[in-house]
């Protein structure tokens, strides 16, 4: 179903897919507004495969909008974002992008895993039913091989012993460990983390950071915003600095991080080390 959404005007394109794509994620020249308030301006970033690119920048500054776009939970309203060379949201016409029917979205957003700060587990399913939900609703596995993947995946997140635990009988750190089974459970190209760890207590942090860290080693390709700055030093191949919805700054975490450039980097960095 690659239908269009009825009355869409279609949004200009930066750059066409068709164009030699060099990375895994391809932000072009991608610009968003609320209303009258544009919160990205012309944002350009590519993410190669296996890369572990670090968000990093102040409160307000449009992380979880580009986060967001990258799997069309937000619109765009210039620009291009491609996912191995395929929109999520969008269909090529011309040289405009019209949006696609939901169920169409729905299809192409499950290349991308998202981990959101507050974990977002149905609270009404256990951690392997939810760690199933999607790949049988979308009829990827059969309900037994969907359920032996969620074991596995459970236990690699260190929650093989909690499969049968509902969200509220979990504390935070594991909530959010069951959240990365359940990204995981679709096989996404990518996946993407929005402040995974901002909402847990600081004793619960490690074991997180742990999982992602494996993710790291393991060659997935992970977008991370977060204000551990030394995790991004450790675990990041880039650090990318947001600004008031422009990139000011990006670069190898040892040389943003030691000896950042921009004032606003500075600034921010000051604050948060
Ligand atoms: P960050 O994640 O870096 O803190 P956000 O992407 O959440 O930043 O927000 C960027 C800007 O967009 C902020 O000024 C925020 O108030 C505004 N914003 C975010 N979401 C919405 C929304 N749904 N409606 C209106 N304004 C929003
Ligand atoms: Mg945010």
């Amino acid at each position: 179903d690659t239908r269009l959404a009825p009355s869409f005007d279609g949004i200009a394109v930066a750059a066409p897919p068709r164009r030699a794509v060099s990375g895994l994620i391809e932000i072009r020249g991608v610009s968003k507004s609320y209303g009258s308030h544009e919160v990205l301006h012309g944002i350009d970033l590519t993410v190669q495969p296996g890369q572990v690119v670090a968000l990093l920048g102040p409160s307000g500054s449009g992380k979880s909008t580009l986060l967001r776009a990258i799997n069309h939970l937000e619109s765009i309203d210039r620009g291009s974002i491609t996912i191995d060379g395929q929109f999520i949201g969008y269909e090529l016409r011309g040289d405009r992008l019209f949006e696609l029917h939901e169920a169409e979205i729905l299809r192409r957003r499950t290349q991308v895993g998202m981990v959101f700060q507050n974990f977002n587990l149905f609270p009404h399913l256990t951690a392997i039913e939810n760690v199933t939900a999607a790949p049988i609703a979308l009829k990827r596995a059969t309900k037994a091989e969907a359920l032996a993947q969620a074991r596995t995946l459970l236990e690699r997140v260190g929650l093989g012993d909690k499969a049968d635990h509902y969200p509220r009988q979990l504390s935070g750190g594991q909530q959010q460990r069951v959240a990365i089974a359940r990204a995981l459970a679709l096989k996404p190209n990518v996946l993407l983390f929005d402040e995974p760890t901002s909402a847990l207590d600081p004793e619960l942090v490690g074991e997180v950071l742990d999982v992602i860290r494996e993710l790291a080693k393991e060659g997935t390709t992970l977008v991370i915003v977060t204000h551990e700055i030394g995790f991004a030093r450790e675990v990041a191949d880039r650090v990318v600095f947001l600004d008031e919805g422009r990139v000011i700054e990006e670069g190898a975490p040892a040389a943003v991080l030691s000896n950042p450039k921009n004032a606003r980097t500075k600034e921010f960095l000051r604050k948060v080390l």
